[in-house]
């Protein structure tokens, strides 16, 4: 048996025939099925009249602007409170967001619940990180129509998550704003994952005064490395200025890092830098796309994928990021899923009962949907806003492949909170609840 290994899987041995020669991780049957089917998706029909987004306030909260000036001085450092005191309001808005849906979807019947959507606001972006195949300049970002519709049907459905996603979402703050403000003040979660290049203080204020819930600070390096332009120290102000107002306003951050085969240090170093911060970390292990993406520069020789040879050092470095979760690390993935990690890298990855296209789903800047981020660039037809199409056979037949190259830790976690009857027990508890709320990442999906 051949022990060579593949970047196309994150170094676990290479998809065979025209799958390898591809580039892309699915079987040749389940790859044409969802890039050349029959009946290709749409974009939904455009209103005569098109919606448009209301202009949020500013500041809604005056007084949570007491002490900006002093924030604003990096002279001053930040200190962590030792244990953070969490306002009844920001409890209740977790429960409104994750709970209360979830106890929904129990009991109602059907199989279309989603807890959370991620809505597509850009497919472009400001950085070329290599691994990357999530965007392309040349496509216009969410119209304020789709944005409000989107919205509003996902209300319609029981949903109270909305994670934005890029691209980088901030590429058109305005934009960001009144969609946070939109969806916090119908009841949504709101969470804003971002590269921070263009989060200025301003920026943070104005996103977290409309009240986003959770920003999830993408960085893989502490100065940029050679396809790794998502770094700290470029972004180190706005970094400040966020974690120092994170108690004024309410929002939790993490910092969301991928893990690749030169970023150890990094990772390591990352890691020590939340802590001190008082900010959680959630981690991910460098994939390659599930499908062919025709607009990616970087599939082949790509220096972010992890190889046979970097296994060692990455279960070192897994298992030196659980023995600081051991010791009281704040960190969104549990002990479990970090052991995980070693062997999806492997390729060993059993049926896990993925929730895509049931409990989760996607909404692309045009207004289609899919049941999630890997199938972004699929053609098969999922439906639209307001008309989803999504079929409970034709997933479960899909997933029976895809799910052995996928290691999606919000759908994991979404699998593991309906699996039986007892975890309604467990949500009672809070354990879903906070398994949930700590596994919105974006994406590793
Ligand atoms: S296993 Fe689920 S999340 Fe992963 S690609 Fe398949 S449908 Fe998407």
């Amino acid at each position: 048996m051949s022990t060579q290994t593949h970047p196309q899987t994150n170094g676990g041995p290479p998809p065979s025939g025209p799958a390898a020669a591809a580039g892309y991780r699915l079987d040749v049957p389940l790859h044409s099925l969802l890039t050349q089917p029959l009946t290709p998706r749409q974009a939904p029909a455009k209103p005569a009249k098109p919606k448009t987004l209301p202009t949020p306030v500013f500041p809604q909260h005056p007084e949570l602007l007491a002490g900006r000036e002093t924030d604003l001085d990096d002279s001053v450092p930040h200190v962590p409170p030792s244990k953070r005191h969490w306002r009844a309001g920001h409890v209740y808005r977790t429960a409104r967001g994750w709970l209360f849906p979830y106890l929904r979807s129990r009991v109602l019947p059907g199989d279309f619940h989603p807890l959370i959507a991620y809505l597509f606001t850009e497919w472009k972006c400001n950085l070329d990180c290599h691994y990357c195949w999530a965007f392309d300049n040349r496509v216009k970002g969410m119209t304020e129509d789709v944005g409000r519709r989107s919205v509003d049907w996902l209300h319609g459905t029981g949903c109270r998550v909305l994670a934005l996603m890029g691209g980088e979402p901030l590429l058109r703050p305005q934009y960001i704003h009144k969609i946070i403000a939109y969806a916090a003040k119908k009841g949504f979660w709101v969470y804003l994952p971002t590269n921070a290049r263009l989060l200025r203080p301003e920026v943070t204020d104005w996103v977290a005064d409309a009240g986003v819930a959770t920003v999830n600070f993408a960085v893989d390096a502490v100065d940029e490395k050679p396809g790794l332009p998502k770094a700290l120290n470029p972004v180190r102000k706005n970094f400040n200025y966020l974690c120092k107002r994170q108690y004024h306003y309410g929002y939790s951050i993490f910092f969301n890092m991928n893990i690749c085969r030169h970023n150890h240090d990094d990772i390591r170093q990352l890691t020590e830098i939340a802590h001190d911060n008082g900010i959680a970390t959630d981690y991910h292990l460098n994939e390659s796309p599930m499908l062919e993406q025709s607009h990616f520069q970087h599939a082949r020789e790509n220096e972010t994928y992890i190889r046979r040879e970097d296994w060692e050092r990455v279960d070192e470095l897994i298992d030196w990021i659980i023995e600081k979760k051991r010791a009281g690390y704040r960190m969104v993935d549990s002990v479990q899923r970090l052991q995980e990690m070693k062997q999806f890298m492997r390729g060993q990855v059993d049926p896990w009962g993925c929730r895509a296209g049931q409990n989760s789903l996607i909404i692309r800047v045009d207004g289609s949907l899919a049941p999630c981020f890997p199938m972004y660039s699929a053609t098969y037809d999922w439906g639209t806003i307001e008309h989803q199409r999504f079929d409970t056979a034709q997933l479960g037949e899909m997933k029976k492949t895809c799910e052995r190259t996928c290691f999606s830790t919000l759908n994991s976690i979404l699998a593991f909170a309906y699996k039986d009857a007892k975890t309604i027990t467990y949500a009672l508890r809070g354990g879903a609840t906070h398994d949930l709320v700590h596994s919105t990442k974006g994406w590793g999906f």
